[in-house]
């Protein structure tokens, strides 16, 4: 695994070419398909342009269309800066992060140098890649000509050089795209009325990533968040978790130890799946949850196993295993019939209480509570019958 790095420029000239095609692949490409970029980007100290609108702002709306038209996604943050020549110069060395902004020079972090823009060169990308088959990016820096005139506005190029397509087609260099030299296309070598992705840029950025929200997702997601692998149940308890479809679910059926259990409703509020998962209809009521009596299962070991199947014929199943703790009695109406009177506890460690001597139903428990995270408090993980 060795890097390399690569370089893309954007020009201002006409270019001239007429080469048949279509979108160009640098032949490398962001493994994970996913990419932040750390910016605070200024022009020659002003962090907003003539026409009011800041630079970041305009970065990150490049950044957006991009993000609508595959699997990929790029994550603009504007919290912590990277400086595109970070580890070259003067400019401490900051990992492999993934910076933007206006600058006299190109830094390559590989040979440490600063160098001038290539002949009416605007902006420059250069990527650090692993030179694995396939090529994997590991950073990239977009470097944007601040000796030229800049602003940002839609439409027909103006004096003034539109940042916002600029950052939109250095962002295509990050993605793994090279320059479309004879479609329309944000990818032409060279600046222009251009100014939104066309049918082009996202075919080639659909070869890298998949379209969006399509080919790669699985047809159904699930998880059944509670009990979840190794819990420890005891007494009445939540079942829960959601479940997303592609295409309308027929059934989502439960069984407990190898037997049906039931059949579940799935349409609980689940605002939080939806924000994971948009691309799959109705996530934002996708919760299924009921409560039950562990209680009135044996102690040790149990499985749950939930299947959903689609109407195309796609089912997915999930199984989760648990311990049940439990008193003889699993249900014990009169309170009276349980009592700490004659009891004692004890810290264990840090998140731990112990309690002996519980009276439960005429019987004597010794009981552990242990703090769980997923519950966010004190659960029972131990009940000992003691006499
Ligand atoms: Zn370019």
């Amino acid at each position: 695994m060795k890097m390399k790095h690569t370089v893309a420029a954007l020009l201002l000239g006409l270019g001239v070419s007429f080469q048949a095609g279509a979108y160009v692949l640098d032949g490398s490409s962001w493994p994970d398909a996913k990419a932040t970029f750390h910016i605070g980007i200024t022009n020659h100290g002003a962090s907003t342009s003539p026409s009011g609108v800041t630079w970041n702002a305009a970065f990150r709306e490049s950044a957006a269309k991009w993000n609508a038209q595959s699997k990929f996604k790029f994550t603009v943050d504007e919290t912590d800066p990277s400086h595109p020549c970070a580890g070259v110069g003067s400019y401490p060395q900051d990992g492999f992060r993934n910076g933007a902004n206006f600058h006299p020079k190109v830094c390559n972090q590989v040979d440490g140098t600063e160098d001038d823009y290539g002949n009416k060169t605007l902006a420059v990308t250069v990527s650090y890649v692993y030179t694995n088959n396939p090529e994997e990016k590991v950073e990239t820096d977009i470097f944007f000509n601040d000796a030229e005139s800049w602003d940002i506005y839609d439409g027909n190029a103006r004096a003034s050089f539109d940042f916002k397509r600029v950052a939109l087609h250095e962002l295509g260099h990050s993605l793994g795209l090279g320059h479309e030299e004879s479609n329309p296309a944000i990818m032409q070598p060279t600046i222009g009325n251009t100014y939104t992705l066309q049918p082009d840029d996202i075919a080639g950025l659909q070869t890298l990533y998949g379209a969006s929200g399509s080919p790669g997702d699985p047809p159904i997601r699930m998880s059944i968040e509670e009990p979840f692998n190794g819990d420890v149940k005891s007494g009445v308890s939540n079942f829960r978790g959601w479940v997303i479809s592609k295409n309308p679910l027929v059934s989502l059926t439960l069984y407990r130890d190898g037997q049906l259990f039931d059949t579940l409703d799935h349409n609980g509020k689940r605002q939080d799946v939806a924000d994971k998962h948009p691309d799959y209809p109705g996530a934002a009521n996708s919760g299924f949850a009921f409560a039950t009596n562990f209680g009135i299962l044996s102690a040790g070991q149990h499985q749950y196993r939930l299947v959903a199947r689609d109407n195309q014929g796609n089912t997915l199943e999930k199984t989760v295993t648990f311990d049940v703790e439990r008193f003889d009695t699993d249900w014990v109406d009169d309170d009276n019939l349980v009592s700490l009177d004659n009891a004692s506890t004890q810290i264990i460690g840090s998140r731990e209480i112990r309690i002996d001597g519980l009276m439960h139903d005429g019987k004597e428990y010794r009981v552990i509570l242990h703090w769980k995270k997923a519950k966010q408090g004190f659960d029972v993980k131990e009940i000992t019958k003691t006499q």
